[in-house]
């Protein structure tokens, strides 16, 4: 079934209304067919839900943005920047604790001193990345910090075994030993150097099952609980440094430094990934109000809350989101907003594609929900530029939260398989007329569409103007990439384009 339909308001488009184009056409017998089982085509409100977005007498909301706070942006390369200028500290730390180099040995161990240092400080750099920092979430994203904390691991288990390597071969020139034998010494005479090679090998069996190959084959809660070993490894290796690390020991001022460095992570971790969480929850009271079927495979969870405006939750933000049932409140799932927050309700809508998923259905209204969040960086900047919103399958959940509030003009495209796939059809098409935007289908395979449906020239011709826009794009790993190089085919700049991926 292949359809490529357009449901749009005659004002803006006017004159790519009335122009032909393979888009308009709707081919197969089931194109334009409302997906949707009738029982489900009440409305959320006919069935006793609330409908976040919408305002008390039921219209779509007015297209407003919340303000973003200033203060609660920092910027990619500012924090590079902080990251690298203390690389730079530590290594001027091991400078000035170390007076001469001499010979290979003392070469070999200062190298290894300042390997070791880096990586002390780079896993306190990492976990500060995880800890959920507001500045961090909202100027930098979610899914980008992920990513640095990946690519950062990497780096880190590098770091750690070249340390070890190298402080072993340089002890052993310097003291006119083998190998072995030295590290027999440190193993068996130094219990902190024992501690810190258990940390090692911790570190490394991490970063082993991190890697991609061995993490797609691992559950993902079987990786994150492994993962979680990270801070027992640091808290092993910690003391080794101050008493084995010539930087530190004559060096009272570096080792409170260092301690504090370590204290504010562990005090900024608990704090918002424990603390805060609960806090919260016990302010806002979320509960589970009603769960709602969008079509094969999809629901609608309605989270209530009191004081739920104090969030400054944004369209394009995510929560993760704990529900207190017996199966379920051991894990929390990231799910974004589908729509607009309410004051008092919140709605997330999950395509059910493993355990957690599918058992949202079964939740029943009344569970107590500990929800973190929000976060993410994906959310609308004022720059005045109109608007494309580009959706991938259950991609289109932040962005169908996104396109009932953007103000200025919007657009869009939502991808999907079949016509089955399409959420929220009846939502788009009333939002689309509520606020004169255009909608665009793309259903179906390339095949049966004869063609890449975002395709630089079909994105040209489907958004007059596209290269002055900002896009947002939201959906399948490999479906934001295809979009984000058809963007920048098509003349789009690279900084106007946004996305987020449901994977970290
Ligand atoms: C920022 C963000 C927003 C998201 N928003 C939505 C949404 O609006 N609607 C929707 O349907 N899906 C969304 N997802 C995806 C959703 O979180 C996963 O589909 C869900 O957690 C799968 O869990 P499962 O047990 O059902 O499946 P599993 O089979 O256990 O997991 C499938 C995949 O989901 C990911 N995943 C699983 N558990 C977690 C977790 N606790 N934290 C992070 N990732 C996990 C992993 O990549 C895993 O390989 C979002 C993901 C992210 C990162």
């Amino acid at each position: 079934m292949t359809s490529l339909t357009r449901r749009s308001v005659p004002d803006r488009h006017a004159g790519a209304d009335a122009s032909p184009g393979p888009w308009q056409e709707t081919r197969g017998p089931g194109a334009g067919r409302n997906p949707v089982a009738p029982q489900d085509r009440r409305s959320p409100r006919d069935q006793g839900i609330p409908h976040p977005g919408r305002s008390p007498h039921g219209r779509v909301g007015p297209p407003s943005v919340p303000d973003k706070k200033d203060y609660e942006r920092v910027s990619a390369r500012g924090v590079l920047t902080v990251i690298a200028l203390g690389a730079a500290a530590v290594i001027a730390l091991w400078w000035y604790s170390t007076p001469d180099v001499s010979g290979l040995g003392g070469w070999a161990t200062g190298a290894g001193e300042i390997l070791g240092l880096l990586a002390g400080y780079g896993v306190v750099v990492l976990v500060a990345l995880m800890a959920r920092l507001p500045p961090l979430e909202r100027g930098i994203g979610t899914d980008q910090l992920a990513r640095w904390h990946a690519m950062g691991g990497r780096y880190i288990v590098s770091l750690v075994v070249a340390h070890g390597l190298l402080i072993v071969w340089g002890y052993a020139l310097e003291a006119h030993t083998t190998v072995a034998s030295e590290t027999a010494t440190l193993l068996t005479q130094y219990p902190d150097v024992l501690m810190a090679t258990v940390a090692g090998f911790l570190l490394l069996g991490v970063g082993i099952i991190s890697m991609r190959a061995v993490r797609r084959r691992v559950r993902y809660e079987t990786w994150y609980y492994l993962h979680l070993y990270t801070y027992l490894a640091i808290a092993l290796a910690f003391s080794h440094q101050f008493a084995v690390g010539q930087s530190f020991i004559n060096n009272l001022a570096a080792r409170f430094w260092w301690s504090a460095m370590y204290l504010t992570v562990a005090v900024l971790v608990l704090w918002y990934r424990v603390a805060v969480p609960l806090r919260a929850s016990a302010r806002h009271e979320y509960k589970v109000i009603g769960v709602k079927s969008e079509g094969p495979g999809v629901i609608s969870v309605y989270i209530g809350g009191k004081h739920l405006d104090e969030l400054s939750a944004e369209p394009g933000q995510f929560f993760r989101w704990r529900f207190l049932t017996r199966s379920l409140w051991w894990s929390s799932h990231p799910y974004s907003l589908s729509a607009a927050p309410g004051t008092d309700v919140l709605r997330i809508t999950a395509k059910d594609i493993g355990d957690h998923s599918r058992a949202l259905s079964r939740l029943r209204p009344g569970t107590r929900v500990i929800a973190e969040g929000p976060y993410g960086a994906f959310t609308a900047g004022q720059s005045g530029r109109g608007v494309l919103l580009l959706a991938g399958g259950v991609g289109i959940t932040p962005l169908r939260a996104m396109f009932s509030t953007l103000p200025g003009p919007v657009t869009l495209i939502y991808r999907a398989s079949s016509e089955q796939d399409i959420v929220f059809r009846e939502e788009l098409d009333a939002i689309a007329a509520a606020r004169g935007a255009t909608v665009y289908y793309l259903v179906g395979s390339r095949a049966e569409i004869g063609g890449d449906p975002l395709s630089p020239k079909m994105l040209r011709s489907l958004v007059p103007g596209l290269e002055q826009q900002e896009a947002y794009v939201c959906g399948p790993p490999g479906m934001i990439s295809a979009a984000v190089e058809a963007l920048r085919a098509a003349g789009m700049p690279r900084r106007q384009i946004h996305f987020e991926s449901f994977e970290f």
